[in-house]
């Protein structure tokens, strides 16, 4: 649907001179365009919460594992290895979903939670990326 930006009137979304008063509609854009692409926007923040989320839950998940005790095996560090890669993949979809948002003059409040958890992401990743070699050396005791 395309609104005649003269007289208001409602016109299809082919048309390309208003039916009521004859304004040209070609630089008019299409009204339901608009809509679908407004709430593909509002919806991006809540993926990149989503995303945060579960780089969250990927990196915490990996304190479960008893890296600590004696009856560690190899399954234990496979899951830590594969933990640590899915909560980098979902914090770099995560940053890509937020690319942008602080230009914006309003942050939508799941915007910005998925801003601080990614935050919190980031710094998990961080500490596992220097703890790895550590890691990796006592995965290499096992064999
Ligand atoms: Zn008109």
């Amino acid at each position: 649907m395309k609104i005649c930006p003269k007289c208001d009137s409602q016109n299809a979304n082919n048309a390309a001179v208003c039916k009521n008063c004859g304004a040209s509609l070609n630089d008019v854009p299409d009204l339901s365009d608009v809509v679908a692409d407004v709430e593909q926007k509002s919806r991006k923040p809540a993926v990149a919460f989503l995303c945060a989320f579960v780089s969250f839950a990927a990196s915490a998940s990996k304190g479960l594992l008893p890296l600590e005790s004696e009856d560690v095996t190899s399954t234990h560090y496979i899951l830590y290895f594969i933990g640590c890669a899915v909560s980098i993949i979902f914090l770099v979809f995560c940053a890509l979903l937020l690319r942008g948002i602080f230009k914006k003059k309003s942050i939508p409040a799941i915007g910005l939670a998925a801003v601080l958890l990614g935050i919190v992401c980031l710094i998990m990743v961080i500490l596992d990326v220097l703890s790895l070699p550590a890691t990796i050396a006592d995965f290499r005791t096992l064999f």
